[in-house]
């Protein structure tokens, strides 16, 4: 069956990260074209995405012929040949398609892609590392930094915010941070508000500059 081109993304380069971002993508309802040179991998993949090709993807007419230009989105996946990735990205280019994501191994391998005018490049392995960092060095259950300096953090509500309001906890103003949302006894999340009333126990969504949250995430 041939997938509709505009509102599906094709993954080039099925290894561990493409294979899992692929899978996630037909979990959230997108169709998937996925391409790799390896049989086995493309056995795996087969009937799991929308579709899956055996391909070379540093060949023109390959990508031709899976009509890869008429794709809104594409995501190269392919990492540890940098050969294979910068020869794939500079033919996307070629190809015109509109938003390339492409997975840099290193600072080196990025800027090429850069260079060449790949739209997005990613670094899941440095982002990855210092996400980690920050839980392996703090008591946060789960750590984003949505932007240079400023994270979300999901972490135990510390005592002395227990039984009583938010405002009365004075949060924002003692702590500079903004409780989002917190998750009750009986585990579902909801949305907080100033007269939310936590307790031991539940867990709480803290939004603020990364230092903030942080400091934050270390209270008990
Ligand atoms: P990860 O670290 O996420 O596992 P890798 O870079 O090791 O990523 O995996 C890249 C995948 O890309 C491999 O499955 C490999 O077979 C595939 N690949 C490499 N070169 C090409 C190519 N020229 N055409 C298609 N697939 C390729």
């Amino acid at each position: 069956r041939r997938i509709a081109e505009a509102d599906s993304v094709a993954v080039i380069g099925l290894g561990r990260f493409g294979t899992s971002l692929a899978i996630e993508l037909m979990d959230s309802g997108t169709e998937v074209l996925g391409i790799d040179e390896d049989e086995d991998m493309v056995q795996s993949l087969n009937g799991v995405l929308t579709q899956v090709v055996r391909a070379d993807s540093t060949r023109l007419e390959v990508l031709e012929q899976l009509a890869i230009g008429e794709f809104d989105r594409v995501v190269l996946a392919i990492g540890s040949d940098i050969t294979a990735s910068i020869l794939t990205a500079s033919l996307l280019l070629k190809l015109d398609v509109p938003v390339i994501w492409a997975k840099a191994v290193d600072e080196r391998h990025g800027a090429v892609l850069e260079q060449l005018g790949v739209h997005k490049v990613i670094y899941p392995e440095k982002d990855m590392g210092r996400r980690v960092a920050h839980l392996v060095r703090g008591a946060a259950a789960d750590y984003l930094e949505i932007d240079k300096g400023y994270a979300v953090v999901k972490t135990v509500v510390p005592q002395f915010l227990h039984d009583i309001t938010l405002t009365e906890g004075a949060v924002r103003h003692a702590h500079g941070v903004t409780i989002a949302a917190y998750r009750d006894a009986k585990g579902s999340w909801r949305n907080a508000q100033a007269d939310t009333v936590l307790h031991d126990g539940d867990i709480v969504l803290v939004v603020g500059p990364t230092v903030e949250v942080e400091r934050f995430a270390q209270l008990r």
